[in-house]
Formats: structure tokens, sequence, C-alpha cells
């Protein structure tokens, strides 16, 4: 598998031709559970009392690899390179059942503290232009693991949607010098017919466009391009990020059981690129936030007209029903 840009969209994408081996193959023993006997390498882990409470270890079938140089090169008017970041799997809970939307708040909070810590600790290889960390749960959602788990990628380049809002925002900032993020957020905290829910300092909504039905973003109050920088530094985020995403997650998983989560936060600012202007402004007109996007096994179709987004039930109406969904607390 190599990378490969689409020089008019400006945007990468992995392509090659994959002999099977990057296909999971089905597991009899878990290789995340504690005690399991093919455990893969451990990077990092956040501690508790007893033993881990959230762990980051190497991808088995990793996307990126560490080793070698992108070799970023030109080929013809195309840009081309090889699949050189790093691919972690952050183990949410060593409890082979205990997913997010069930855990304790202090769990949450551990994993979002390790996340913080991972996404930190990758940016500092200057290569590093942005790490994703995102959750596929479901079967037609791309699951890989029974085990509850998120996927870290580090990559040598901004994923196309990223880097979207990036050039949007920068648009925004330079004309009204305001964050289009936060000039969002108040309007919907005022008009309040899309917010589903607010929690100290976080506040999940509709949004006005939704690209899936149920889309939910989850959007600080306080204005931060870098979702490290806050969960290192800020304790709330630990206890009031944590409750909102757990019961964000149950209200989703009231309609619909599959659900791609990302997390968009600014990309790597320890290294600037000299060739991208935004990393100048990014920390005026960046705002990092959570996606959520269910999937509606029902309505997949409206999935394929990928070039305009269809969405066949409203945000108003949508988040009407995920207030009113059934939560444990
Ligand atoms: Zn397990
Ligand atoms: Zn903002
Ligand atoms: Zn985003």
């Amino acid at each position: 598998m190599e990378l490969r840009k689409d020089p008019i969209t400006r945007s990468w994408v992995m392509t090659g031709d994959d002999l099977a081996d990057g296909v999971p193959r089905p597991e009899t023993v878990c290789r995340f559970c504690p005690d399991s006997p093919n455990r893969t390498q451990v990077i990092a882990a956040a501690p508790n009392a007893v033993s881990w409470s959230a762990q980051s270890v190497v991808h088995p079938t990793p996307l990126y690899h560490i080793e070698g140089e992108p070799g970023r090169r030109g080929d013809g008017i195309y840009d081309r390179m090889s699949s050189v970041g790093a691919h972690e799997v952050l183990v949410e809970n060593p409890r082979h059942d205990r997913q997010l939307w069930h855990a304790s708040d202090e769990e949450i909070g551990q994993f979002l503290r390790l996340a913080s810590e991972r996404i930190l600790d990758l940016k500092r290889d200057p290569r590093v232009k942005y790490v994703s960390l995102f959750k596929d749960h479901g079967p037609n959602a791309g699951q890989e693991f029974a085990h509850p788990t998120s996927q870290l990628t580090a990559t040598m380049f901004v994923p196309r949607r990223v880097l979207y809002e990036l050039r949007a925002g920068r648009e925004y900032f330079q004309a009204k010098e305001r964050c289009v993020f936060c000039d969002i957020l108040a309007q919907e905290e005022r008009q309040a017919t899309r917010v589903i829910e607010a929690h100290g300092d976080y506040v999940a909504l509709g949004p006005y466009a939704p690209r899936v039905p149920y889309e939910t973003w989850i959007i600080p109050r306080n204005h931060d391009a870098s979702f490290e920088r806050t969960g290192l530094s800020k304790p709330g985020l630990r206890t009031n990020l944590a409750a909102l995403l757990r019961r964000t997650l149950q209200r989703v998983r009231a309609l619909t059981e599959g659900f791609h989560l990302v997390l968009h936060t600014s990309p790597n600012s320890l290294h600037p690129s000299k060739t991208l202007g935004y990393w100048k402004t990014i920390d005026d007109d960046y705002h990092w936030h959570i996606e959520i996007m269910p999937v509606i096994a029902a309505k997949a179709r409206s999935y394929t007209f990928k070039e305009v987004y269809y969405s066949p039930v409203s945000s108003e109406t949508a988040v009407k029903q995920l207030r009113e969904a059934r939560i444990d607390g």
C-alpha cells in the first residue's frame, strides 16, 4: 500500500492491491485482555490502583509503519509517498465487556488522558503532521476488535476533512477575527434547538447540516485548538467530557448500534511546516471537537451518495430523539 495525492482536492488516499495481509483473522482468544497469551507490545499505560485502566499497544496489522522514510516524490504532476507513520490501538478498558458507554467517568477520564499523552508523544516526531484518534463500532462501521478499543494513527499529512476545516477556519478568522466553531457554539446555545446536552464546559449538539442522520458533535465551550493540551492541563476534561461522552454514546446507541467517532484536533504545531500557512494562526482559528457519525443499516443507501450528503432525518428531529433517548445516568 502507498499514499497518493489527488492533485485537485490535495487530499491523500491510501491505495494499492491489498493481498489480504491487512485483513484481521478471527481470533479465538482476545489479544487485548490482560491475561491474554498473545498480547501485543505495550507502548504506554494509564495506571490505576490495581493494574491499569487504559493502555496503548502496537496495532497487530498496522496501516502505517514507523520504519523507513516517507520518500515523498513526484510522479509527473502527481505526488506519492510510502505509508510511514504510526498505528496504535488504545485499549479503553481492561475489561472485555466494558465499553465507553458502560465505563465509569473515572475510567473514561483515564482513557482521555492517555489519548492526550500519546498524541503529544507522537507529535514529537518532526515528520508527523497529524495524529488521528478514532473509533469504529459495530459490524457496519468496520469494527476490527471485540475488545473496547480506539485507534491512533500518526501521519505525514493532514487528513482531508481536517484540512478542509483548517482552511475554512482560517478564512473565517481572516474575515471576522473570530473562531467559526466558537460562533457556531454561541448561536446553537442561543437558539437551543439543536443542543442535545451541555455538561460543564462541553456541549453535545446536532450540526446544522448533518452528513448522516443523528450526526453529533461534542465541542468544548472554552476555545482551544488542541485537545491534548486541554487533556493534560484541565482535569475537567476527565470528568465533564467523560460524562458527556458516555451519555452521548448511550443516546446514540439507543437509536443505532454502530457509529464512527473521530477526534479533530490541531495538526502538529510543535514542528510548524514552512509551506502550510495555517500553522501561524492555528491557535486562534481552529477549535478541537469530537464528531460522532452513527451508522444506520436501514438507511445505508443514503451513504452511497457521497458527492452530496443526503441525511433523511433533520438535525432538529434527531436532536429531539437523542434528548429523549433513555440513558442510565
Ligand atoms: Zn478482550
Ligand atoms: Zn473557538
Ligand atoms: Zn471536525
